[in-house]
């Protein structure tokens, strides 16, 4: 099923994030999790991709996976940094011939410390949007192509609107739909849609969700894609950062507030980064699901 349609059909849609295990045990433990979340219904699920190409055959594999053994809706996140084009055409014919049908296009990240000598590929895609016009060119309309937003603006953007600008880019590619980055004050949400929507930008934007469960990890996160993470909670979290159940639960209850104030707001859907993990998602889901 290709996402861009199910979004038209459904008033709101629930999503789960993935990535692609390294070890026999932790693809296990994922479709453990993609069991234990699978009563949801999700609209659909995604698997991430290693920017530099790293985990290409084992998001390929996961991919194919779920689409083959599970009832659920798949979509492949496909980075561009690492590859040519010619690369990034053989592996959506390899999805292709599977019967995938969903791609969240994504530049990637440019490593760390390469910020300024980055070579991108030659016959490569610079920019996401180059490569939502690839898929296009060579796929037609086989493909509902998903792309990244972000709330509070991405790091290397000078401001918001000027990323708004390079998002609106991507839409006129023909990009049907968006996923946010996390974000953690959802008045950051509502003010990017806000601005999104007078730049003429009228896919649906799906605001992603992070249950904080390890505020180290988190704040690692946090700094890398520049989510501000709200001064209460921190102020709440850092006396017992030192106790993971404590820290859960307070994200968890965080999320809950962050998930009903968004729902009540009218969102389109709710796209949880669950790390691979089902608790976090399933106790905000059933504290929530009365306003889904
Ligand atoms: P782009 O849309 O190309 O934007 C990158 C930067 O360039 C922005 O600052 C933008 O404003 C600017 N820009 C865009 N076009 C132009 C132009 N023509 N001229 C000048 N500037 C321009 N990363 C992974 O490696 N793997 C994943 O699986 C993954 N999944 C993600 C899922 C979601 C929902 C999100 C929000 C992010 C994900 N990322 C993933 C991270 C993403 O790859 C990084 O944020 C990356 O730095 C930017 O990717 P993009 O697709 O938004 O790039």
């Amino acid at each position: 099923m290709k996402i861009g349609q199910l979004l038209k059909e459904s008033k709101r849609s629930i999503s789960f994030e993935f990535f692609p295990p390294k070890t026999p045990e932790g693809e296990e433990s994922l479709f453990k999790t993609i069991k234990e979340l699978e009563y949801i219904k999700p609209t659909f699920v995604s698997v991430t991709y290693g920017a530099g190409g790293s985990t290409r055959e084992r998001t390929i594999r996961i991919v194919k996976k779920i689409h083959t053994q599970t009832s659920l809706t798949v979509m492949a996140h496909q980075t561009c940094i690492g590859h040519t084009r010619k690369e990034i055409v053989d592996i959506l014919s390899e999805y292709k011939s599977t019967g995938v049908q969903n791609i969240l296009a994504l530049r990637g990240d440019i490593p760390q410390g390469q910020e300024e000598s980055f070579v991108f590929p030659k016959d490569g895609c610079r920019y996401a949007s180059e490569l939502v016009e690839l898929i296009i060119e060579n796929f037609g309309d086989w493909f509902s192509i998903g792309v990244a937003s972000y709330p509070e603006g991405h790091p290397e953007s000078p401001d918001l609107d000027t990323d708004i600008f390079y998002f609106k880019k991507k839409v006129e590619a023909g990009a049907e739909f968006s996923i946010t980055q996390m974000f953690f004050d959802n008045r950051y949400f509502y003010s990017f849609i806000e601005k999104v929507h007078k730049a003429g930008i009228d896919i649906p934007i799906i605001p992603g969700i992070m249950p904080v469960t390890n505020f180290k990890q988190i704040k690692k996160f946090a700094d890398m894609c520049g989510a501000t993470i709200p001064p209460e909670l921190i102020k709440k979290i850092q006396p017992v950062a030192d106790r993971p159940e404590e820290v859960e639960k307070i994200g968890i209850e965080y999320a809950v507030q962050q998930c009903e104030d968004l729902l009540k707001n009218g969102v389109k859907g709710l796209h949880f980064y669950t790390l691979n993990k089902s608790k976090a998602t399933i106790k905000i889901y059933e504290a929530v699901k009365h306003l889904i």
